[in-house]
């Protein structure tokens, strides 16, 4: 069915939806509505000026139409179904109005009260005529009434037989496409309206789902195989009782790792759920097989910690060399390692990706781990697998933010997740703090930090003083505010990005041994940092960190499972940024931040304009990774000659697309 085939459309009529974008029948059906009234919930006239009013009320006299200066409104009363009162519905610059509204029949009625006690009516629906108590409404931006679009609508549900590109949906376990779109536009109620748009989203991840399978397809298979007993070596030789989740993790890992395919794999946990702990049981894999494993870190400090890590969680390990390459090291040093790397003398390397693009040449390279995966570009990834033949694959992500997400959509990666913490649900209180409570707060701190013996992490938005943004809080700023509140000077350290290695270095021992308690720092300790008796954390200027980063921030303290606090100091005003930081204050799980910054910024942000249209795919889909199993899981039931199919349709939609984003 074509968009001429609706009836009641003409040139003229398809001109303006080709305008918007709309060509086809499907094209129109995904203009979801933007909001929907809900006349389940109705409340009684009441003489609030201002307020909005959703009620039921029956039209008591004949409306009339008046004209004041070259301008008109029509005005009718009403008598409220709910509570008898009476009052008078307004409407502007609609003289047709009169005749819409009959005496006696009774409305849903929305709108808002004005300073003369009067309904001003934003819309309006007659009660007998409607016959679902949701009502769809779609953006004014379509330049088509909610009206006439529920009418076309209509028109392609009854007449149009071609749906989506999933047959046999019963089969498949999954309700009907068409169904689907008839509750999207004519919805029955609010829970089944959220299935019904997921079952649309499902349309379009199954697709992208098929593509991966059939990209898979042509990974060439490696030429190596692992030893199978690794992982109840590993388990003897770590120190650490893994979680259940951990182990289900790594086990799916290792499992996938036995493939002829390489890996390629994404660990999905939040902060402190113990990817690490995994990553080396892969790593132990690899090098109890006789082959060798590198791990990149985003930074020096973090791969520093992971050396220390490997070396405690694998010196049982008999025969595992770990090495640790990074810039700073003299060149004799780097020279050595080097050389132990191409001679397989060293069976683990731990560094960051800017030392491995160097001239590193592995004999035998069969694992590449990446940490912390969002903070390297897309384009970066690449890049990796170049040091050995098909290594199998792992990057590791604590926040499911949009390029994650994008990366497991069109790199054809598969998922793991941990879902817990060793230690349980975080026990970090967090606060929003006004900047004329900071006094209070840092006795609060002081007293504390004594108390329990912990460690403060506080975070600078800046390094440096501005002279023109003299609210913002630089590095110096906050240590003079510190001292000023009766803190130490020597029991503050300072670390940035800009600050020599070796010194940084000295600062964070110090801090972890406790010879200093405070550590002033920019976002440079965001990514896992682990310092075990860190508790207290205050963030200056906190609305200018995005959620993501925050989460990470606080994530550095109450790593063993101890309670602490979270100050985030802020003086801002807006409505914006307060309720991002409450959003925050609320959440302690990474994807739920996520999902509620998605919601504050509303999803045409979701995927930013860099994603190569991938803004437009997924206007419409509230996407969770979830869901993507779902279509995972749909395309394995599918037989050859239908998958084949799908990849067909798949490939004509989005192959231009995907292919520049898996090249990049
Ligand atoms: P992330 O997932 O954020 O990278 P880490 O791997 O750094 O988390 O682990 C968080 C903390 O939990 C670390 O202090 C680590 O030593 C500890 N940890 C991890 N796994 C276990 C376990 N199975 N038992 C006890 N502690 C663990
Ligand atoms: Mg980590």
């Amino acid at each position: 069915m074509e968009l001429k085939d609706i009836k009641g459309v003409g040139p003229k009529r398809i001109k303006t939806l080709n305008e918007k974008g709309i060509f086809t029948c499907l094209d129109l059906l995904n203009k979801f509505p933007h909001k929907y009234l809900d006349f389940g919930e109705i409340s009684g006239y009441e003489k609030v000026v201002g307020a909005s009013l959703t009620t039921k009320a029956e039209s008591i006299n004949e409306a009339k139409s008046v004209f004041v200066k070259g301008h008109s409104y029509t005005i009718a009363r009403f008598k409220d179904c709910t509570n008898g009162a009476e009052f008078n519905a307004i409407w502007f610059n609609q003289p047709f109005m009169k005749n819409n509204i009959s005496e006696g029949e009774i409305y849903f009625l929305t709108g808002k009260i004005n300073s003369k006690k009067q309904l001003v009516v934003t819309n309006y629906f007659s009660v007998e005529k409607l016959i679902n108590k949701i009502i769809p409404v779609y953006s004014a931006s379509l330049g088509i009434s909610s009206a006439v679009m529920s009418k076309l609508v209509r028109e392609i549900l009854e007449n149009a037989t071609d749906f989506g590109t999933l047959k046999n949906e019963e089969i498949l376990g999954i309700s009907s496409l068409k169904d689907s779109y008839h509750e999207i536009h004519f919805p029955s109620s609010i829970e089944r309206l959220e299935n019904a748009k997921e079952r649309v989203a499902l349309e379009d991840l199954v697709l992208l789902a098929s593509l991966e399978k059939d990209i898979a397809k042509s990974v060439v298979a490696k030429d190596w195989k692992y030893k199978e007993d690794s992982l109840e070596k590993f388990i003897q030789v770590c120190p650490y009782t893994l979680t259940t989740d951990q182990l289900n993790a790594l086990t799916e890992i290792a499992t996938k790792m036995d493939n002829r395919q390489s890996l390629n794999q994404l660990l999905l946990g939040d902060v402190g759920s113990g990817k690490t702990v995994v990553a080396l049981g892969a790593i132990f894999k690899a090098c109890y097989s006789g082959f060798q494993a590198a791990l990149l870190c985003p930074t020096e400090i973090l791969a520093k910690q992971h050396y220390e890590t490997a070396k405690k969680v694998l010196e049982n390990a008999d025969g595992i060399k770990i090495g640790l390459l990074y810039s700073g090291l003299k060149e004799t040093e780097k020279r050595e390692i080097l050389s132990q790397i191409s001679t397989g003398e060293l069976n683990v390397l731990i560094t960051t990706h800017s030392v491995l693009s160097d001239k590193v040449n592995f004999k035998s390279l069969a694992l590449v781990i990446t940490d912390e995966q969002h903070r390297f570009g897309v384009g970066e990834r690449a890049g990796l697998s170049l040091k050995g033949v098909n290594p199998d694959q792992l990057v590791m992500s604590a926040t499911p933010i949009p390029r994650s997400l994008a990366l497991v959509l069109f790199g054809g990666l598969g998922v793991s997740e941990i879902n817990s913490r060793p230690f349980g649900e975080s026990k970090i209180e967090t606060n929003i703090v006004p900047m004329k409570k900071e006094a209070a707060m840092w006795q609060f701190i002081d007293k504390k930090l004594v108390e329990t013996d912990g460690r403060c992490f506080v975070i600078a938005s800046r390094i440096e003083d501005s002279a023109m943004e003299s609210d913002i809080f630089s590095i110096n700023d906050i240590k003079n505010k510190m001292l000023e509140n009766g803190i130490q000077q020597s029991q503050i350290g300072i670390i940035h990005g800009k600050m020599e290695k070796a010194i940084s270095d000295g600062v964070i021992s110090d801090f972890r041994e406790g010879k200093i308690k405070y550590l002033i720092s920019t976002t440079v300790v965001e990514v896992g940092i682990d310092v075990k008796p860190a508790n207290l954390m205050v963030v200056y200027n906190a609305e200018r960190f995005g959620l993501a980063s925050l989460h990470q921030l606080r994530g550095r303290i109450g790593r063993d499972g101890k309670s602490g606090y979270c100050f985030c100091l802020t003086d801002s005003s807006s409505d914006y940024s307060l309720s991002r930081l409450k959003v925050f204050k609320n959440n302690n799980n990474g994807i739920k931040i996520a999902e509620e910054d998605l919601k504050l910024r509303g999803s045409g942000t979701l995927y930013g304009t860099k994603q190569h249209g991938a803004k437009e795919l997924f206007l419409n889909i509230s996407f969770s990774l979830e869901l993507y199993k779902k279509a995972q899981e749909i395309i394995d039931k599918l037989s050859v000659n239908e998958l084949d199919e799908l990849v067909k349709v798949a490939k004509q939609k989005y192959g231009d697309m995907f292919s520049k984003i898996v090249l990049n």
